[in-house]
């Protein structure tokens, strides 16, 4: 089912103690929102995945993300987490395919598929991003690029399998840079979204799904965002690092 959903990447920013404070802060603000407020999901940093469980247990609406995941489920792989491991300690959604991964530790869209397969297999929920660069937007590639991302990395699983998803639209000249893609824009690429998983797994499979935007949302131009009509709300960093901002990011659907 369609959800209106903010999700906080909290990178490898904050302490135990700091996770665990802004995750009461904003476990605290989420509670007077009520029933009518998005889903909100919180990924700190895996020594600080604990800190949050114990933060937001029992806080309606409020769940826990990995940033990362390794595609095996156990063995010699030095540094690296399983799912199994980030389901014990309360994970329910892992973060997929996130520009850095893919710049700085050379994900693929091949390899994202195994960790998609992992995590969907584990019972979790992938938080799947995709995006294009600035050289690729302004080579008029961005389409191109997005299909390729959503079609080799999600496009062999069933239905059932894709319709658990939560889908991440994050250009990759926004994250970070202040530089935000105009509602227009983002529109623009989600409605391309939608209609591609209409093609390939049907409308109505295609109106459920969750596309979030993610680059630079902040308080003052989320409801904007949001307000597009395939845009379900927005995968957040630097502006989730601050409970009030993440909080009002939340307030405006
Ligand atoms: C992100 O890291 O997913 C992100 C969107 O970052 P920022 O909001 O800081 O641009």
């Amino acid at each position: 089912m369609r959800k209106k959903i903010v999700a906080g990447n909290w990178k490898m920013n904050l302490t135990w103690d700091d996770s665990q404070a802004l995750a009461m802060e904003l476990a605290m603000l989420q509670s007077t929102q009520g029933q009518s407020g998005p889903e909100m999901i919180l990924a700190p940093a895996f020594p600080n995945l604990v800190a949050v469980a114990q933060a937001i247990k029992g806080a309606a609406g409020m769940h826990l993300a990995a940033q990362n995941v390794h595609q095996a489920a156990s063995g010699a792989y030095t540094g690296e987490v399983s799912v199994s491991m980030l389901k014990s300690v309360s994970c329910t959604h892992a973060i997929i395919g996130h520009s850095e991964r893919r710049q700085y530790f050379g994900e693929s869209n091949q390899l994202l598929a195994q960790k998609i397969n992992s995590v969907l297999q584990a019972g979790l929920t992938p938080i799947y991003c995709f995006g294009e660069t600035l050289e690729e937007r302004e080579g008029e590639k961005t389409f191109k690029v997005i299909e390729s991302q959503l079609r080799e990395a999600t496009f062999h699983l069933n239905s059932d399998q894709f319709s658990s998803l939560i889908l991440a639209y994050e250009p990759v000249w926004a994250i970070g840079t202040g530089k935000t893609a105009t509602p227009e824009q983002a529109q623009e690429v989600h409605a391309f979204v939608r209609k591609l998983i209409a093609d390939q797994f049907g409308t109505a499979l295609a109106d459920g799904v969750s596309i979030l935007y993610g680059g630079s949302v902040k308080a003052d131009n989320a409801k904007e965002l949001f307000s597009q009509p395939d845009i379900d709300g927005g995968l957040v960093g630097g502006a989730s690092l601050k409970a009030s901002e993440f909080a009002a990011i939340a307030r405006s659907f």
